[in-house]
């Protein structure tokens, strides 16, 4: 049985308590996390919000088993991730998540369709890379290279490749980073496209606080800590935020 969000019959995804991470020892070490409690329902886009340095990469690569606690507690579902081992967390990995950073990390002599489909050939249950490159509206350019497309259909075609093997959660460390505002729009809505259309629980890390209107769910990371959290009643359209 998955543990369920107080005061709410729907699963939690992410149970998350006490979590600590303190990079290296002595006098020169860094307090990433001191402390975080969350927890995320199945399902939900959230959106992460923090000044920079307060914590939000080192939360998401724990979250998503590149990194391991100091101390604390991470379920995903029933799966402690702290107390995992390392062929634990690839499985993991592999399995349940799908990773969107700031920069796409495309094989630039692949075409968009053979960047997918690198990953299709590893998972268990995938969806075909053209299915994954038409949810992201990337259906004509299947046959481009990375070179030939823009910033943001490149970025596009890093979460067709994510999402490519269904995954159960989605974790985007500042995925329109490098982009303008419209071209960020137009990445925003694939997440969001794919969020409601494949159901992943969405984690979107993010400096512009405009975005999170688009959320169901917003954190605020403040000095290792969760400051503030809130829930949307009425999440925006990508199309309608400002920033
Ligand atoms: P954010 O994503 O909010 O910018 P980070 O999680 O990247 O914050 O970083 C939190 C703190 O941990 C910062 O002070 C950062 O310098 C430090 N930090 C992050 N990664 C490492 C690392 N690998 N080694 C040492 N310190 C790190």
């Amino acid at each position: 049985m998955s543990q369920s969000v107080a005061g709410n019959k729907t699963p939690a995804c992410f149970h998350v308590r006490g979590l600590r991470r303190v990079y290296g020892n002595g006098a020169s070490a860094v307090e990433a996390l001191r402390g975080v409690d969350l927890q995320i329902p199945e399902r939900e886009l959230v959106v992460i919000l923090g000044a920079s340095g307060s914590g939000k990469s080192t939360f998401l690569n724990i979250v998503g088993g590149l990194d391991q606690a100091t101390s604390g507690e991470v379920l995903f579902r029933d799966m402690d991730l702290t107390t995992a081992s390392a062929a634990q967390l690839t499985q993991y990995r592999r399995r349940h998540v799908g990773f969107v950073f700031q920069f796409y990390n495309l094989m630039p002599s692949l075409t968009a369709w053979e960047n997918v489909a690198l990953i299709t050939e590893i998972a268990d249950a995938p969806i075909a890379p053209a299915e994954a490159l038409a949810l992201v509206g990337l259906a004509d350019r299947m046959d481009h290279f990375p070179a030939q497309l823009s910033g943001g259909e490149q970025q596009r075609v890093a979460i067709a490749r994510a999402v490519a093997k269904q995954p159960s959660v989605m974790l985007c460390d500042e995925p329109t980073g490098a982009l303008d505002s419209e071209t960020g729009v137009r990445v925003l809505e694939a997440l969001v496209d794919v969020n409601r259309n494949i159901g992943a629980t969405t984690l979107i890390i993010t400096h512009n606080a405009g975005v999170a209107a688009i959320a169901d769910r917003v954190v605020v990371f403040a000095d290792g800590r969760v400051r503030e959290t809130w829930v949307n009643p009425a999440p925006k359209s990508p199309r309608d935020v400002t920033w």
